[in-house]
């Protein structure tokens, strides 16, 4: 796989689409509340400009099913960014696409930024549409893809247009995504140690399968542990469980245990007879969860051995939490996590936004090894797929 980046380009008074994934959170009052992924492109959008490139932006934002709708403008976003990069104006039309863009992108100056209208307000995004993604592509000389977190989509703006604009390559954090997330595929340090956890088994099937292949010890929490210990024949109370993934979680043991790999499973709980901040949270003393309760957290005899082995970890993968942690009584179990896996001197990979929240909140962001922006592009590149964005940007 040969993929240029964007230091190795021709990019100086280029018109220079970069996709970016500024798919970022508001709060109540439309306010954004989170602007990580904003900042996570700026790298890239800075050397753009310190190029004296012709910047065009276009992201998604949110969900507006293929029509325009002002919630999911990207004014607020635009703005934001003309903040963070101070004395740079940020030009704002009103579509992706159309004459009146064309003829903006045609006039752009070098060092100029234009971020263009959400581009799922046309459903041809989505469609991976021809006639879109050449429209997309007539904007620009040179395409550089820095949304990691939408490569795993075959969109008209991630792989569509690419084959369309003369020169393409990838942005920095492109580059740190695909570096990092390569490194757990690739002779990684020993041992390495994956922490997956997050309400359902059936979203991570096939990474837990794909880990079996290159982890040596696979910890599991959060919801999906019940049908795992349901598939041993553990007592679970009223927890969250796929009935009909018993099965493939009971093969998923065996397989493990014939190849030597350690799944670990909760060997305590934080209980309570309701997924509620206010219902009393008690801890079992072993495995068995009585009936009439649910397991809402690990327990901490499993936070004591999950992180025992997180601190022997020289690599470490974790996506997913440990239990309910966005209520209270039941987030101690990820916060343990989070930092058990801070303190760990390893090579560290954290992805999925919970997990990245509960690395935030418990303030230790800045000592994990690469916080990944793409939780379902990291799962699936952990997975062995071949994410779309990626394959389109091979030469
Ligand atoms: P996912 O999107 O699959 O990573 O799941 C994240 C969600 O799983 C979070 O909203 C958690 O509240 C939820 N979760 C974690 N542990 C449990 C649990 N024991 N029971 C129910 N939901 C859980």
């Amino acid at each position: 796989m040969t993929i240029k980046y964007i230091d190795e380009l021709t990019i100086a008074e280029k018109r220079l689409f970069i996709r970016v994934d500024f798919n970022v959170s508001f709060d109540e009052l439309g306010n954004i509340s989170d602007d990580t992924r904003i900042r996570a492109a700026l790298p890239t959008i800075r050397y753009a400009l310190g190029q004296k490139a012709k910047v065009i932006l276009a992201s998604h934002l949110g969900r507006p099913k293929g029509k325009p709708n002002p919630k999911y403008s990207m004014k607020p976003v635009g703005e934001r960014l003309a903040q963070l990069l101070e004395d740079v104006d940020v030009l704002l039309p009103e579509d992706c696409v159309g004459d009146a863009v064309k003829k903006l992108a045609g006039e752009l100056l070098p060092g100029q930024v234009m971020l263009l209208e959400n581009l799922r307000f046309h459903p041809e995004e989505e469609a991976n549409d021809e006639g879109f993604s050449r429209q997309l592509a007539a904007l620009a000389e040179v395409y550089v893809d820095d949304a990691f977190g939408a490569a795993h989509r075959a969109h008209a703006s991630t792989s569509g247009m690419v084959q369309f604009v003369p020169v393409k390559g990838a942005g920095f954090l492109m580059r740190a995504e695909i570096q990092s997330l390569s490194k757990l595929l690739e002779k990684p340090a020993r041992p390495f140690v994956a922490i997956l956890g997050g309400a359902k088994v059936s979203d991570k099937l096939g990474v837990i399968e794909n880990l079996m292949n290159i982890c040596d010890c696979l910890l599991i929490g959060g919801g999906m542990s019940y049908t795992f210990l349901s598939a041993k024949g553990v007592q679970i109370g009223k927890s969250l469980v796929e009935e009909d993934k018993i099965h493939t979680a009971r093969r998923i043991l065996e397989r493990a245990e014939a190849r030597n790999i350690s799944i670990m499973l909760p060997l305590d709980h934080v209980v309570a007879a309701a997924c509620d901040a206010s219902a009393k949270a008690l801890t079992t003393d072993g495995v068995s969860i009585p009936d009439g309760m649910m397991g809402l957290d690990i327990g901490p005899k499993t936070v004591a051995e999950y992180s025992t082995q997180v601190l022997k970890a020289k690599t470490i993968f974790w996506n997913g939490p440990m239990g309910v942690f966005e209520l209270a009584p039941f987030a101690n179990g990820t916060n343990k996590i989070a930092i058990a896996v801070a303190e760990s001197n390893s090579s560290s990979v954290v992805g999925g936004g919970d997990s990245i929240a509960a690395i935030n909140k418990a303030g230790v962001a800045s000592r994990i090894g690469h916080i990944s922006t793409g939780g379902g592009a990291s799962l699936e590149f952990i997975e062995g797929k071949k994410l779309p964005g990626i394959v389109a940007l091979e030469q």
